[in-house]
């Protein structure tokens, strides 16, 4: 498909999410959570998870309720579950769309309790614990009589118990073991006094691949859904591909003579005759204004030149003399013989790839392919 309407945008190909998917519950043997948040990675809340459902997911992981409303919404038919903190005054709308809310804080539960009576639904909520991620999450140590007080609650319904893993994508590091044996100490807890929810979770990408002990009876997986390692010392297994594309075009090509300024403050002046590209993509699309980006015209790296603005860029097109006004550019994803990752991308921004694709413009649009 050539998208000559197009001037920058993502093609995202669902059918590579769906395969990511079942490759996931395959290895990890148990049911896969889609970790949907941030627009499902900058993929597309909407479509990403239509695609999950098709390969079987039934659990969609969201940070804030807008989003698990937004999917609600759209008839997306899986539970969406919260997983990071919702004020007490949306709690309502929360137990009137089915949604599940984590819960850690007792004055918070209370008046969940109280709105969902309200509204005469119950609330669903999954007990969220820190066994040492240092973030949210009740203590275990004292999981199970708070536990027995959450039970006691007219309006929830405890459903599921979690905590989070603070360094699965280092597998090498102690940390992630002994998380989980503090979790399995509540666990334990919990099963004796006849407390333990249908739902127990722990790992995301990194805790489902590389810690089986992790896996429970469901694995909250965002990273490798879309593709993507969780770490460098975490790699996805073979068979895992990246589902997006981002590319942009050349609006312009022209010659500029020897010590030409290119872009703002001239950061960045011809040496000698210099053939410039304009690329439709600049730093509102979130393309980071950072000098020494490269990006893929014709199947060659090239460099981008100057500063990056807005909504454009400027690229050295010498070792490319054939590209043309038009040409595709790749900013992240194959080209010819060559490709650029989300990863390397993060390299070049001295960031982490997760932080790459979720700085994807919502103005991006997004094209979908299978
Ligand atoms: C974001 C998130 C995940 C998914 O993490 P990945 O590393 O992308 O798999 C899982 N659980 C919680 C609580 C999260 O916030």
């Amino acid at each position: 498909m050539d998208h000559a309407d197009l001037t920058t945008w993502l093609e995202i190909d669902l059918s590579v999410i769906r395969k990511n998917i079942r490759l996931l519950q395959e290895i990890a043997g148990v049911p896969v959570m889609a970790v949907v948040k941030a627009n499902a990675y900058g993929h597309g809340l909407i479509e990403a998870s239509r695609a999950a459902v098709q390969a079987g997911v039934q659990w969609l992981g969201v940070a804030r309720i807008d989003e698990a409303l937004e999917l609600h919404r759209a008839g997306i038919r899986a539970h969406p579950i919260v997983l990071g903190y919702t004020p007490p005054e949306r709690a309502g709308e929360a137990a009137q769309a089915g949604m599940r809310l984590a819960v850690y804080d007792s004055r918070v539960a209370q008046a969940y309790a109280a709105q969902a009576k309200a509204v005469g639904k119950p609330l669903y909520v999954h007990a969220k614990f820190d066994t040492g991620m240092g973030r949210l999450g009740a203590s275990p140590e004292e999981g199970v009589e708070w536990m027995r007080w959450l039970h006691t609650l007219e309006g929830l319904q405890v459903e599921g118990v979690f905590t989070h893993l603070a360094e699965a994508d280092d597998p090498q590091k102690p940390t992630t073991h002994w998380q989980l044996d503090r979790f399995d100490a509540l666990l334990s807890g919990l099963e004796a006094a006849g407390l333990r929810p249908a739902w127990v979770h722990a790992a995301n990408s990194a805790g489902a691949l590389y810690f089986p002990r992790a896996r429970y009876n469901l694995v909250r997986t965002g990273i490798a859904i879309y593709g993507l390692n969780p770490s460098a010392h975490a790699p996805l297994p073979e068979g895992f591909r990246p589902a997006l594309t981002w590319k942009t075009r050349l609006t312009s090509v022209k010659i500029f003579p020897p010590n030409h300024g290119i872009s703002y403050n001239y950061r960045y002046r011809t040496k000698s005759d210099e053939r410039i590209g304009v690329c439709a993509v600049g730093y509102a699309d979130g393309f980071r204004r950072q000098m020494g980006n490269m990006v893929l015209v014709r199947g060659r790296r090239v460099p981008v030149v100057g500063s990056v603005c807005m909504d454009q860029c400027m690229v050295n097109l010498d070792q490319v003399p054939e590209a043309q006004m038009g040409d595709e550019v790749v900013l992240i994803g194959q080209q010819g013989n060559d490709e650029i990752t989300a990863e390397e991308r993060a390299r070049e921004w001295g960031t982490i790839h997760y932080e790459v694709v979720c700085g994807l413009a919502n103005r991006l649009p997004r094209i979908y392919v299978e």
